[in-house]
């Protein structure tokens, strides 16, 4: 490590967060952290319990609520100092990130801006929970609509963006008025860590958010769930574990949200701007290294256009540079781990065998770490194993397809449903295609869809409920209805 990287690992704080206090697990137990560029231990923290988390809940349930009574304007200014703060750390707190997570420099800072924007975009909402006022429709009652905190949350947080799915969450619960115990992933605990430090600088009362991370994340969360006083669940992560969850929140009947697994189509029409449409898939396959939710999983080409495409498409992956995230030039740093570099080569092989051609990469990188080399394949079947699984890295796969209604199908001929993106210079096709395609969202001529102020998230098997938008702070919001009679 660099004396810069040592120095921005000694500013964590690596206990627990737990009811504004920083302190050790009450077992005593640690565990690692790793740099997945090197495979070096980064540090040690603290290994939250099951008791950790009860006291947890003990503190978020009392704490509860005379937060909920706090103005609006003052949750508000909380977020929005800690965004001022986040976007003044913003080096460092990249720095961190790709430490623990791996992504190119860069792209730490993009998704350190992205979190920040949803704290600046929550604080402005804190302020605009509105409810309702009307006469019942036999004139002889009055309905007043109040809307309110659902009371504490369980916060749960994938490793692939360890501040941005953290703040997408934080952001509307202290906006609403929520308090909040957050278990980020076992991976990347350090940029969550990072983040409660900021909010109580920023003035978080004492007991709203606590942070536990755990190398046993159901003994931590499934107590808490099945205690009756979380009220909500908020989950981002793989749809297995989403599915687990909603099971153990039936029952005590809990609000759910669910950003879960994708399988996105990225669909490219015969009169597309080639150049734009390959400029979209390198974005929506490469952000993040492919282990996005939103990534491109499988990119259907037009047999117009599907060489050219894929030709392109080749030259831009070939030109990529794959290393460490914190070296000069790096465009693609390593996976998270090896299982999930071996799961990424098992697809390809399987693609392979099934006759795709690989234009470019194909198998592991250089060095100890996790690194595997962006790949295009091309001449895909539709029934290739990667069709129905996340790939989760740097690969792309395109299919050649000959009719819409073919690709429809095929796009559409999935449990998934978070997000798809189409090219075309068709107005009708666009609206046609957007309308029928099962998805949450839709990139129509964008590779990215991801914005604070839209509302994030997916159908069938992609999960429940929206982040981010006008709506993301209903998630945290209970509707109260108060009849209102006696009058003459
Ligand atoms: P994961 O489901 O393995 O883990 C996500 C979180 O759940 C982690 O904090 C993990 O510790 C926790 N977890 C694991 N087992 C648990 C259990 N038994 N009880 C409670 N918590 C448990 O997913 P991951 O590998 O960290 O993240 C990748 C997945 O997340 C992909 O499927 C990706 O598509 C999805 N994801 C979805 C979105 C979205 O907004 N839809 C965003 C990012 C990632």
């Amino acid at each position: 490590m660099s004396d810069r990287e040592a120095r921005v690992v000694a500013q964590v704080n690596k206990t627990l967060f737990l009811g504004g206090k920083w302190r050790e697990a009450s077992s005593g137990s640690t565990f690692p952290v790793e740099d997945p560029s090197t495979r070096k231990v980064l540090c040690d923290v603290a290994d939250a319990s099951k008791e950790d988390a009860l006291e947890a809940l003990d503190i978020a349930a009392e704490v509860q609520p005379e937060w909920a009574r706090t103005a609006p304007r003052e949750r508000g200014e909380i977020l929005h100092r800690a965004y001022r703060l986040l976007m003044e750390r913003q080096e460092d707190l990249a720095v961190l990130m790709t430490l623990e997570m791996g992504k190119p420099l860069a792209e730490a800072r993009g998704e350190i801006a992205y979190a920040g924007e949803f704290f600046r975009w929550f604080s402005e909402e804190a302020v605009r929970i509105e409810g309702g006022f009307s006469t019942s429709p036999d004139g002889k009652a009055r309905f007043l609509i109040m809307r309110q905190a659902v009371g504490p949350c369980m916060l749960i947080t994938p490793w692939n963006f360890p501040m941005a799915m953290g703040t997408r969450k934080i952001g509307p619960a202290i906006a609403a008025g929520c308090t909040m115990v957050l278990k980020p992933a076992q991976q990347t605990p350090l940029s969550a860590l990072a983040l409660a430090d900021i909010l109580t600088e920023a003035g978080l009362p004492e007991g709203v958010l606590s942070v536990l991370p755990t190398t046993d994340p159901g003994g931590v969360t499934e107590p808490l769930l099945k205690d009756g006083r979380i009220r909500k669940v908020s989950f981002t992560g793989s749809t297995a574990v989403g599915r687990m969850l909603l099971e153990q929140s039936a029952s005590q009947v809990l609000r759910t949200s669910m950003e879960l697994g994708g399988n996105a189509p990225f669909i490219v029409f015969d009169d597309a701007d080639l150049d734009a449409a390959v400029d979209g898939a390198m974005l929506a396959k490469m952000r993040n290294i492919g282990e996005a939710c939103t990534a491109a999983n499988r990119i259907y080409a037009q047999s117009g256009i599907a060489e050219e495409f894929s030709r392109r498409l080749s030259e831009r992956m070939g030109a990529l540079r794959l290393g460490r995230g914190l070296d000069d030039n790096v465009d693609v740093g390593p996976l998270i781990d090896d299982k999930a570099r071996q799961k990424v080569q098992g697809l390809v092989d399987d693609a392979v065998e099934r006759g795709a051609e690989v234009l470019v990469g194909g198998g592991r990188g250089e060095g100890p770490g996790h690194f595997y080399r962006p790949t295009v394949l091309a001449n895909v079947p539709f029934a290739a194993e990667l069709s129905n699984t996340e790939i989760f890295g740097p690969v792309a796969p395109v299919m050649p397809f000959d009719t819409e209604e073919e690709v429809l199908h095929a796009a559409n001929d999935t449990e998934f449903g978070l997000v798809s993106y189409l090219y075309t210079r068709d107005l009708n096709r666009a609206f046609r295609v957007s309308e029928a395609l099962e998805t949450g969202m839709v990139g129509l001529n964008q590779g990215v869809v991801s914005n604070p102020a839209a509302p994030f998230g997916g159908v069938k098997h992609s999960g429940l409920g929206r982040e981010g938008g006008r709506v993301g702070i209903d998630e945290f919001l209970d509707v109260k209805y108060v009849g209102i009679g006696g009058l003459s």
